[in-house]
Parts: structure tokens; C-alpha cells; sequence
């Protein structure tokens, strides 16, 4: 429930945000504030969309449509192309753009618009060909993918930049149209997305605009948009399900999970420690795809436990906008608040922590310690829901059989890992696991190639790989009798 809208410039805040409509800025009368996490402080405001311009970017991409889908694949490649271009020509001002609205560290912010330029790229080149069923001298049956029409894309706050470009590069290789909402908490490096595509892209074909939760609600319910691409909560997921189904809208869902992660007996407790850590803590645990509950063998509980211990405590939490800086700030104060109850009821309950634990309510930021719960009953909050924060639970098994029905005990199945020398015995659990994803020894490998998407209350259907590209078409069905004269 992001409706934080302040009606003035106070003139403190950088206004050279636009939204980007049918190729052309514009503003709002209204604006929103974006904080910089690391200070707690509104530095920069951004246009709240009227309903009328939700209408007006619609009907921009509605109108662009024809002429953008029936153009030859190599000219959208092109132009996909070369906004990867330009997106690195400014690759820096980008970074730092980031870190301020998101809070991420430096290496983060590389990797994400590093990330976004590559995606770019590499979908760029993706082909859907025609599939021949049948092709005899009587008959021709083949089934194609065609565009949708105008596209909605509503995008969460923990990867702004690089979630919006794994929706809108598919989108507009399939030749659809596209409308851009970013999180009303990270929506500038958004908003300067759209202004470097302007000239690039012809007009209407990506617009962006910027609001808060009414906006995507309009979006959901817009009888012009015909699909809804949607990454955030799972709970927003169901209402923009139930939005959608009015007009039959097809939706992709990208939404929380409670991966779990299973470190075998045979580990290595100490080279382990520091990847167990990342795939739990990369981008303060502000990651859909986290470690979220970490399964330890018991025979090496102890051993891994206090090698993570060691490790976390050579991490430097902090501003990211400082150079040794490796984990920042939780984004948005209201997610600061939801973290903090998850450390209450970890207290209230007389957890035991292994390390942190302790918020201090006064830092500068809203910055909240690595913090590892030492073996928490299976029912505990932290264990159940989905903290999107740094605090772990560590959990401690003996039979296989026994954790694979405990990592799968959850109403979520985005990822998962599982670490062992034995790669058999790694395999043979990981598959057992309900999840879209399933890495062994490693975590967080992305590819444009590679389906990403979520089982269970995690999503509906995928994005990336000519799966996620597909997404993006309704196919059809063509059958040719190629002897009239005999019908
Ligand atoms: P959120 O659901 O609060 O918001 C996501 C987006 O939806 C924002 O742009 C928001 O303005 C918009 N929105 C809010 N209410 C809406 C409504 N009723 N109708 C339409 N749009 C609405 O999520 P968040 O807090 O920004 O992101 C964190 C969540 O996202 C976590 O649960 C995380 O696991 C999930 N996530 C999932 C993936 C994935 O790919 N599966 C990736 C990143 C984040």
C-alpha cells in the first residue's frame, strides 16, 4: 500500500523525472517522493499518473502497435539493440542512480544494469519460429506466435531496473507494445530508462509512467491492456489475478518464495560458509530467489553454523553509496517496519540468535543487522513466512526423506539449492524439490536462456528462455489444403 503523495515541490527535490508517453515526457501536477534508503531522505519526487494518462499511454501503445508488430524482427532486434547501446553509455549515472534510490552497493548495482544491458542484448536475439506440424503435397499445418497487443508490465523494488528489462525486452521482440509501471519506491532508474529510449524506440511502442498501488490497480482492470506481466508479492498477485480476469487479460506472475536450501553431511564447512551466506544475503535478502530457510545435516550443524558466524561478521552493512559497503539498507520504511516484527517475534519467542538480532532504531538509514536464528521451531514465523530481510533461520535434519518433505512444506516453489560433494545424492534430492529453479553447488546463476518462474503460490508462467518469449504471443494454428479444387 504505497499511496504516500505529497501535492508540491518543496524545490529541495530533483523534478527532472518525466514519464515517458507515446515518446514524450510528461508530468503530473501531482508528485511522490523517493528516498534514499541509506538516509532516510526524500531527494528527488516523481509524477503521479492521472487516469487520463494511464488512457493516453495506452492508446499510445494501442496506436503503435500495427506498425511495431508487423515490422521485420530485425528492425525491433535493432532497436532493442541499441538501447542496450545507449544503456551503456551510461552505464555510470545509471549505477549510481541505483544505489541511491535502491540502496544497493556498488558490485549490486554493476551487476543489475550490467545485467540489464546483457539482457538486452541477448533477447534481442531470440526467435520464435513457425512450428511445421504437417507439410505433405495436400496439406501445410503450421503454428505460429503472434503478438498480444499492449503489455502491462508492474515491477517490484528490489531489481527495478534489470525486472523491468526482463519484461519489456521479450515484450517488444514479440512485437507487443508496452506500458511500464515501476515500484513507486525505486522508480527512477525506471523513469530514465524511458527517456533514453525516447528517439530510439518509435512512439507509443515502450511507455513508462509512475504512480503508486492505484496506478497498478488501474492497470490490472484497463480494458486496453492485454496482458499484465506482474512481479512483486504474492499477495498483490491475487488481486492482480482476480483484476485481470475481466477482460481475460493473460498474466505472467512472478511472485515471493521461501526457498530452502540443503547442505549435506560431506560439505566443507568453511568454503561453504561464504556461498550458504551470499545465497541467503545478496541484496540484503531483498531477493525473491534467497535462501530463506538453510536445512543443515546435524553432523555438520555446529561446524557450518559458526563458519557462517565467521564469515558474516567480516561483512560490512551500510551505506552503499560507500566503497567497502557490501550489504545496504532495507529499501522503504515500510518494509523496515515489516522486518522489525520479524525480529520481535523471534525475541518474543525466545529464539536463540547465532549472530545479530538487535535493530538499532538510530542509524542513519534503515539498516538492519545480518542476523542468523539458531534453530527456531519449524512453526515460527520466520520459518513460515517470507521475511525479505536479513534474518535466517537455520534448521537442522537427519533424513532425507524428512527435509525434502520440509523444504517442500510451504506454499511457495520459486527456489531452492543443495550443496554436497555427492553429486548423485545432490541431484536425487534436488529434483525432489518443488521449485522453478534448483541449483547445486552454486546459486543466483541467471541466463537470458534459462526459464525463470515460479511452482505453486510462487507465479504462473515464466519469464526468460523462448518460454518467457512465448509468453509474450498467443499462438496460432494455420492449416492449409493446398488442392481447393478437391474440397
Ligand atoms: P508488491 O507486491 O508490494 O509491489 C509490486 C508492484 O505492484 C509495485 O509496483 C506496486 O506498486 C504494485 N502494486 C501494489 N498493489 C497493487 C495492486 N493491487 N494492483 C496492481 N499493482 C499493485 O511487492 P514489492 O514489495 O515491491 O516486492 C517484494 C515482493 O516481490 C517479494 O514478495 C518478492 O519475493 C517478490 N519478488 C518476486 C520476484 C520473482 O521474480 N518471483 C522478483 C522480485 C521480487
Amino acid at each position: 500500500m504505497n499511496s504516500v503523495v505529497s501535492e508540491l515541490s518543496p524545490g529541495l527535490l530533483d523534478s527532472s523525472y518525466a514519464m515517458t508517453i507515446n515518446g514524450k515526457s510528461a508530468v503530473s501536477q501531482l508528485t511522490l517522493p523517493v528516498y534514499n534508503p541509506a538516509k532516510r531522505e526524500a531527494f528527488a519526487e516523481v509524477p503521479v499518473a492521472t487516469r487520463a494518462q494511464l488512457d493516453e499511454a495506452i492508446s499510445a501503445g494501442r496506436a503503435a502497435f500495427p506498425a511495431w508488430s508487423n515490422s521485420p524482427v530485425e528492425v525491433r532486434q535493432a532497436a532493442v539493440t541499441a538501447l542496450a547501446d545507449r544503456l551503456e553509455e551510461r552505464a555510470e549515472e545509471f549505477m549510481a542512480l541505483l544505489t541511491r534510490e535502491q540502496g544497493k552497493p556498488r558490485a549490486g548495482a554493476e551487476w543489475e544494469v550490467g545485467g540489464s544491458i546483457h539482457w538486452l542484448r541477448e533477447i534481442a536475439k531470440q526467435r520464435l519460429p513457425e512450428e511445421v506440424i504437417e507439410d505433405t503435397k495436400l496439406r501445410r499445418v503450421v503454428t505460429r506466435y503472434t503478438p498480444l497487443g499492449v503489455v502491462g508490465a508492474i515491477t517490484p523494488w528490489n531489481f527495478p531496473i534489470l525486472l523491468a528489462i526482463w519484461k519489456i525486452a521479450p515484450a517488444l521482440m514479440a512485437g507487443n507494445t508496452i506500458v511500464v509501471k515501476p515500484s513507486p519506491f525505486t522508480p527512477l532508474t525506471t523513469l530514465r530508462l524511458g527517456e533514453l529510449a525516447q528517439g530510439i524506440l518509435p512512439d507509443g511502442v515502450l511507455n513508462v509512467v509512475s504512480g503508486d498501488d492505484d496506478l497498478g490497480r488501474w492497470m490490472t482492470s484497463h480494458p486496453g491492456l492485454d496482458k499484465i506481466s506482474f512481479t512483486g508479492s504474492t499477495e498483490t498477485g491475487r488481486h492482480v489475478m482476480r483484476s485481470a480476469a475481466d477482460n481475460i487479460k493473460r498474466i505472467t506472475l512472478e511472485l515471493g518464495g521461501n526457498d530452502p536450501a540443503i547442505v549435506l553431511p560431506d560439505v566443507d564447512p568453511e568454503t561453504v560458509a561464504p556461498q550458504l551466506f551470499w545465497a541467503a544475503f545478496q541484496n540484503n535478502a531483498q531477493f525473491c530467489q534467497a535462501t530463506k530457510r538453510l536445512f543443515i545435516h546435524e553432523d555438520v550443524y555446529d561446524s557450518v553454523r559458526d563458519a557462517l558466524v565467521a564469515y558474516a561478521r567480516t561483512v560490512k552493512v551500510g551505506d552503499g553509496a560507500e566503497e567497502d559497503t557490501q550489504i545496504g539498507p532495507i529499501q522503504n520504511l515500510q518494509q523496515y517496519e515489516k522486518v522489525k516484527e520479524f525480529f520481535e517475534d523471534s525475541r518474543v519467542q525466545g529464539h536463540t540468535f547465532a549472530l545479530g538480532g538487535q535493530i538499532d532504531e538510530n542509524a542513519s538509514g534503515w539498516i538492519v543487522p545480518v542476523t542468523l536464528v539458531d534453530n527456531p521451531p519449524e512453526s515460527s514465523k520466520l520459518v513460515v513466512e517470507e521475511p525479505f530481510g536479513p534474518i535466517l533461520p537455520l534448521l537442522k535434519w537427519k533424513d532425507e526423506a524428512d527435509v525434502i518433505a520440509r523444504a517442500n512444506d510451504t506454499i511457495w516453489g520459486l527456489g531452492a539449492t543443495v550443496w554436497s560433494k555427492d553429486l548423485e545424492a545432490a541431484q536425487r534430492i534436488g529434483s525432489q524439490i518443488e521449485a522453478g529453479t534448483v541449483w547445486i553447488n552454486e546459486v543466483h546463476q541467471y541466463s537470458p536462456d534459462q526459464a525463470f518462474g515460479g511452482h505453486k503460490q510462487s507465479g504462473i508462467g515464466c519469464e526468460n528462455s523462448l518460454h518467457g518469449l512465448m509468453e509474450y504471443t498467443n499462438w496460432q494454428t494455420i492449416t492449409l489444403n493446398k488442392v481447393p479444387n478437391a474440397v
